[in-house]
């Protein structure tokens, strides 16, 4: 339920005056900065949620002027151009196991009695705690790296067909489908889609920008001399080049590869094949 006036803040004894319902304790979570225009109330789980929405002049900082590319992946959540690694949350894989014991539990118990009431109170809470971990970590993430770039390059992977499409349709059913749906799952667990739309948010904020680029060919690329070999990629972690024998960690060289198909697709409006880089960029780039 939304408040559109009447309620009260005391920010020192921790209480909100709700309109009909007077003042309740509240836990704070973050200062209250600016005027309150109004004030929401939902239930979650077993707890309430206040979100206020407050008026107030803000001055975004300046944007960091620097250029980076993210290669994201199961394993290793997201791996930076510049050799930063961020590693997975998995909050729903962590907690799985605790929640099927709960569900088993529930279905023992009697429908409607006051310990099945029980049960479904810790599921919904064990819910609630892992659509929190993963919220806290998104933000955390995007924030670090807004906070240290302006343009950002990421794969397009068309995540929401990615994770519609793995069992595919009757007449064409889709391909792989129990790996491709481990990794759907995997990658809803993790927020793929909620991650770069936060990323894009925070950098729009500071005037950097989110730019998707076409994903073809960038694991199979060697950053130094170019081939495009899916012999390149002989092991899921590491890269070899059949040609020139550059090595490198297999994510890094994808994000390497996803920063030089973002600049070819700004510099001349294609859409964005990786090619060959004059020595010079080479050695910034491999220098990490
Ligand atoms: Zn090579």
């Amino acid at each position: 339920m939304r408040f559109p006036q009447g309620v009260e803040l005391d920010e020192a004894k921790h209480q909100i005056r709700l309109p009909k319902i007077g003042w309740v304790g509240y836990r704070k979570s973050q200062d209250i900065i600016g005027a309150i225009k109004n004030v929401t109330v939902i239930r979650r789980g077993d707890k309430w949620d206040v979100s206020i929405q407050t008026e107030y002049e803000d001055k975004p900082p300046a944007p960091t002027p620097s250029e980076i590319g993210i290669d994201m992946g199961v394993k290793h959540f997201a791996t930076l151009s510049d050799g930063k690694v961020f590693e997975p949350l998995n909050p729903f894989k962590r907690e799985q196991e605790k929640l099927a014991i709960l569900q088993r539990k529930l279905a023992r118990q009697k429908k409607g009695s006051r310990n099945s009431r029980k049960t479904k109170r810790k599921i919904a809470r064990l819910h609630r705690h892992i659509a929190d971990s993963r919220r806290d970590f998104l933000h955390k993430t995007s924030t670090q790296i807004a906070q240290n770039h302006s343009t950002v390059y990421v794969e397009d992977l068309k995540v929401s067909n990615m994770s519609a499409s793995a069992a595919g349709t009757i007449e064409n059913p889709g391909k792989k489908v129990k790996q491709k749906s481990s990794l759907n799952r995997s990658i809803l667990d993790q927020g793929w889609y909620g991650f770069f739309r936060m990323l894009s948010n925070k950098l729009e904020r500071r005037g950097g920008k989110l730019i998707k680029v076409d994903p073809k060919n960038t694991s199979r690329t060697c950053p130094l001399c170019g081939l495009v070999s899916a012999e390149n990629r002989k092991t899921q972690a590491s890269f070899a080049c059949v040609a020139c024998g550059y090595r490198a960690n297999a994510d890094l060289v994808g994000a390497i590869n996803v920063l030089r198909a973002g600049r070819a697709r700004l510099a001349c409006g294609m859409s964005g094949g990786v090619r060959p880089l004059s020595a010079g960029t080479q050695r910034d780039l491999l220098q990490h």
